[in-house]
């Protein structure tokens, strides 16, 4: 809107280095970045995407999995639930095919996207069939925010259906890990048993969180080199 187009300016005015930004709509960042002359990192617009996120959940599995390689050649990795309105879904699903992991999005019909056989990933209904095969289980949130419409019946029969338990995690490949960007619906998306077990780095996700967004801010602002180390 005007108002926030002048925030911005008045942001560039007071001689801000960088605006950090988070916003409902989608491309707001772009939109933003042709209005004024200070760099803009995208922390989430809408369902649109979630750059820093991807990013930490690369390093997250490259530090778990990958024994310090550069990429993620090999790795098979989930991304369950409400792809629909995720932008950290959108962010992941790029990031790490482009890294060489194959994705598989798993979901109901009604929580994916028109075009979502465009995107480098395959695409299934069927959790159970999935897990057994995958490397990576990364839930995601079921955003009740942006639910305008009925697109499951019921909290239960989602649970019994895309929701990660004991019991289907029990089927996970040995070494297997959980992810979820947070902030968890235990008992929905996840039951509480599987986000505080042996095979969740989600509390990790969130530490590794600030190096990579002190990262992101060092690699663009500072204009420096970021070594690529082995953790
Ligand atoms: N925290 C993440 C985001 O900002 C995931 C979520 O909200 O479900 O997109």
């Amino acid at each position: 809107s005007l108002d926030s187009v002048q925030t911005a300016l008045n942001i560039q005015a007071l001689g801000a280095d960088a605006i950090v930004l988070r916003h409902s709509s989608p491309g707001s960042p772009l939109l933003l970045s042709r209005i004024i002359d200070v760099p803009i990192i995208n922390a989430g617009d809408g369902a649109h995407e979630h750059p820093s996120q991807a990013l930490l959940d690369a390093y997250t599995l490259r530090k778990h999995l990958m024994q310090g390689a550069k990429n993620l050649q090999g790795l098979h990795v989930a991304i369950v639930g409400d792809i629909l309105h995720s932008r950290v879904a959108r962010s992941n699903v790029l990031l790490l095919s482009k890294l060489g992991a194959t994705v598989s999005v798993v979901a109901p019909p009604t929580l994916l996207p028109v075009g979502i056989h465009n995107w480098p990933a395959t695409v299934s209904y069927d959790l159970d069939s999935v897990i057994p095969h995958v490397d990576v289980v990364m839930m995601l949130r079921v955003q009740q925010e942006r639910m305008s419409d009925l697109f499951f019946p019921n909290a239960r029969e989602y649970s019994r259906y895309f929701g990660l338990n004991a019991e289907r995690m029990s089927t996970m490949k040995s070494g297997a890990i959980v992810m979820h960007p947070g902030p968890m619906n235990r008992g929905l998306e996840i039951s509480a048993e599987v986000a505080d077990s042996a095979r969740s780095v989600i509390t990790e996700q969130v530490t590794n969180g600030v190096s990579v967004r002190m990262a992101i801010l060092y690699v663009l602002l500072a204009g420096g080199a970021l070594e690529v180390g082995s953790n």
